[in-house]
């Protein structure tokens, strides 16, 4: 059976550039870079140009790169960072983030912290005004995500990076969807912007923290002077180089892959539209979201329902997050947008990508007419 993959946002394939790229750090170029030999200096000069490569792809300088374990400690470090850093005692964050940030600031919480949460609009717009409100004195942080990994609606960042220094505060964003697939650059006026390499067909298990230069943060993972004492832990020379490449590679095709992803899903959906009792989730005007992504609910089905229909018929999708999809509950960042839980449970993502050809379109959106029709019939 054919297998068609449309779960891009989930995860993505290692391109070849990453791959080759990294392969002589897992052999010949295996030293440490904290090592004073030879060895290690091969490792340090690697992770020196793969720091100095991403800073220049994100118009950063390069001592503003701090290299993590991926998206998640990124926004763990962006949030719990800051917070062990400063005297403020409350943080704004959306109500559609994705759990690295929700479960970041829900034990900030438990800590004493002060947590408000902004209420997107139905189509999961966060308002600058909203965040305005939410802002008090005491207010260090505000978090709100570039590109929603559920529905894909993206943000007006410069306007609520506006929103919180006119408030006094610090802005972060978690960049991970957005960052490969669109331009993200430290120009938006963000004090942190979190990426993941895996998002952007790098590999798994790196990706990073922009911290703009005389923002404060407390190092996360206590350790050795890594990443200019902030982050502890031997370096992962061999995944911060695949990153570098693959971000690299992302960046030059962007404007061609944008075009072509928009497409894609344009005529995903177009083939699909006839389908009983479904909508569009999240942005309507689908210039404003990621253009790979598409979110559905197709009334009385289930997404778990689906998700197997099309896994049985060679086509992968999802219900939302990774992170959450073997949780019974549904995404919270659906259930922010106004759904009832049992609305949320039948949304699910179709993420397309770089292997993605027009015939996989064609098929999947058979495959997913047929399971459609197929389920309603059964209700
Ligand atoms: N933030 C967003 C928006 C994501 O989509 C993801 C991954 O699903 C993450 C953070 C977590 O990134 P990682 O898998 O690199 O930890």
């Amino acid at each position: 059976m054919n297998r068609i993959y449309l779960d891009y946002a989930a995860t993505t394939p290692l391109c070849e550039e990453a791959f080759v790229a990294m392969k002589p750090y897992f052999s010949s170029a295996f030293g440490n870079a904290d090592s004073v030999h030879s060895f290690g200096r091969e490792g340090e000069k690697g992770l020196l140009a793969a720091r100095d490569a991403i800073a220049d792809l994100v118009g950063a300088q390069s001592d503003e790169i701090y290299f993590t374990s991926g998206g998640t400690e990124a926004d763990n470090f962006a949030l719990k960072g800051a917070a062990a850093a400063s005297d403020k005692r409350h943080m704004v964050i959306s109500g559609i983030e994705h759990p690295a940030v929700r479960a970041a600031a829900g034990q900030l919480r438990n800590f004493g912290f002060e947590v408000t949460e902004v209420a997107p609009d139905r189509e999961g717009f966060v308002s600058p005004d909203s965040v305005r409100e939410a802002i008090r004195e005491d207010t260090l942080l505000v978090s709100v995500m570039w590109a929603n990994n559920v529905f894909g609606t993206l943000q007006d960042i410069p306007a609520l990076v506006s929103a919180a220094h006119d408030g006094g505060a610090l802005f972060h964003t978690d960049a991970v969807q957005a960052a490969g697939a669109l331009e993200v650059t430290a120009d938006c006026g963000a004090d942190m912007i979190s990426f993941s390499a895996h998002k952007m067909y790098g590999p798994k298990g790196v990706g990073a923290l922009y911290v703009r230069r005389g923002t404060r943060l407390f190092p996360l993972i206590a350790g050795g002077e890594q990443e200019r004492g902030l982050r502890g832990g031997t370096s992962n020379v061999a995944g911060a180089v695949g990153f570098a490449a693959a971000f690299g590679r992302a960046v030059k095709n962007r404007e061609e892959e944008t075009g072509r992803l928009r497409l894609l899903r344009d005529a995903f959906y177009s083939a699909v539209k006839a389908c009983d009792g479904f909508r569009p989730v999240g942005a309507s005007d689908f210039s404003r979201r990621h253009p790979g992504n598409l979110c559905l609910r197709v009334e009385g089905v289930t997404a778990e329902q689906l998700i197997v229909a099309l896994d049985m018929r060679g086509v992968a999708v999802s219900a939302g997050s990774a992170c959450s999809a073997r949780q019974s509950e549904p995404d919270g960042a659906l259930m922010a947008l106004g759904m009832t839980r049992q609305e949320a449970r039948e949304c699910v993502r179709i993420s397309f990508g770089k292997d993605t050809s027009p015939s996989d379109v064609e098929e999947a959106a058979a495959a997913f007419a047929d399971a459609v029709n197929r389920l309603s019939r059964k209700r």
